[in-house]
């Protein structure tokens, strides 16, 4: 069931879902759709592109950016965000923003990565519609130095000095946020760096989240551990008096890291099935709600019952829909269904705005076509929704 009884939202409406797409963007949407749910091709573009766009194929650059760049991204600088930002207010959603680097080294471009980011929160404070800037640490430490902070704890003097950069860079992101009241979202990576991550974003939160909520860090409920250490997380922000900010997703690296533990013969953190996920997601949407008073939340998922079980908790509650604490949030380009009837029905609702030049959104953009591709040719989610409203406005 896909229907608050007695509210007014509805994830089956495509109408309101697509209302801000034209006939002819729906028919180009439906073609880009198709193309990504033919999985083989999928697995071809993703082996060609990045080679492609090195040796400086013109044309690649230009077919990517008309179509599945136009869909996921929301430009190639933090300026050409402000038309996307712009059309999304004007359907009651607000922005994340989100720089697309990742996986950076050099401390040069590290430090261009933090800069970019201030320049997002600066761009934010000037948007009411804008409330929070995404991060990712793979794009401000060098992924090796992440890796073995966890694994040894012990660095060498030289690591040492180029740990302490990377934790000032992050305290510059969260103290300018905090200077302009934006929040920070810090995303969550694989198994064998999160640990160094979650430490990091704790003392961030203990900084800077005492009045208000700024620095939310990422619970991916598809590990084990994780619904376990949200509730000991909030036990301690509540000890050290700090409010918690809670991104709760179910994860996006479950086969490498299968993989990984098969390998090494190590225990898989990864929850057994789908099922097991599902369950933890669940009862984190339900603790984050039963506490929100002092956890600001986001239920940052495409899973049309994920998102209908925090708006219904809202209801039963009776909590204002508009409660700063209580947010959704997808993906700009997907699950349009749940984001723009979630705003229409007076929820606080995002969608997360990836920019950056083509070349270094390459990977995000792998990751989007992998999503939407079917091994058993069955329609996707995003391209069963598309073909719906086609047929409803006979076009
Ligand atoms: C706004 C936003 C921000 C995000 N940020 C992050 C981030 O910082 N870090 C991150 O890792 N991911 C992030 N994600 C991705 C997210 O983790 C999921 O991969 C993706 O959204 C699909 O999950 P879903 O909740 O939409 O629902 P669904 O499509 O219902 O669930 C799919 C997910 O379920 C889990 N799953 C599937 N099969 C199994 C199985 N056999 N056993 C156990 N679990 C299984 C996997 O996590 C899989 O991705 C983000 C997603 C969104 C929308």
């Amino acid at each position: 069931m896909d229907v608050v009884p007695g509210q007014k939202l509805n994830f089956k409406n495509t109408e309101i879902a697509f209302s801000y797409k034209s006939d002819a963007e729906l028919n180009q949407l439906k073609w880009l759709f198709s193309l990504m749910n033919n999985s083989k091709l999928v697995a071809l573009g993703s082996a060609l592109t990045p080679l492609a766009l090195k040796l400086h194929f013109p044309f690649v650059r230009r077919a990517m950016k008309a179509t599945i760049f136009k869909q996921f991204v929301g430009g190639e600088s933090l300026l050409d965000t402000q038309k996307t930002i712009d059309l999304l207010y004007r359907y009651n959603t607000l922005t994340i923003l989100d720089y697309g680097a990742e996986s950076k080294s050099s401390e040069a471009e590290l430090d261009k990565v933090m800069e970019e980011s201030i320049r997002a929160i600066e761009m934010a404070a000037a948007n009411n519609s804008v409330p929070v800037v995404s991060t990712k640490m793979t794009g401000l430490a060098d992924d090796a130095l992440l890796i073995k902070k966890q694994a040894e704890n012990k660095l060498s003097a030289d690591e040492e000095q180029r740990w302490a950069k990377v934790v000032s860079r992050l305290d510059r992101i969260c103290k300018r946020a905090h200077e302009l009241k934006v929040g920070v979202m810090v995303d969550a990576e694989e198994i064998w760096m999160q640990d160094t991550i979650d430490d990091l974003v704790n003392q961030m939160m203990e900084e800077y989240n005492k009045s208000q909520v700024i620095v939310y860090n990422t619970f991916q409920l598809y590990r084990k551990d994780k619904l376990d250490y949200l509730k000991s997380s909030y036990d301690h922000a509540r000890a050290k008096g700090y409010m918690l900010g809670a991104k709760l997703v179910r994860g996006a690296y479950m086969e490498k890291e299968r993989e990984r533990a098969a390998a090494n013969g190590e225990e898989c953190l990864i929850n057994p099935d789908k099922e097991h996920t599902d369950r933890d997601y669940c009862n984190a949407i339900r603790y984050c709600v039963d506490n929100y008073q002092n956890i600001a939340s986001v239920c940052a998922s495409h899973n049309a019952q994920s998102n209908l079980l925090q708006a219904q908790l809202i209801e039963e509650l009776q909590i204002d829909r508009k409660h700063p604490h209580l947010n959704f949030c997808q993906l700009l380009g997907m699950s349009d269904n749940l984001t723009f009837n979630l705003a229409e029905a007076g929820y606080n609702v995002a969608k997360y705005v990836p920019y950056g030049p083509i070349d270094e959104v390459v990977p995000y953009l792998i990751r989007r076509a992998e999503e939407n591709s079917s091994v058993t040719g069955d329609m996707s989610r995003e391209l069963k929704l598309i073909v719906d409203e086609i047929q409803r406005r006979k076009i």
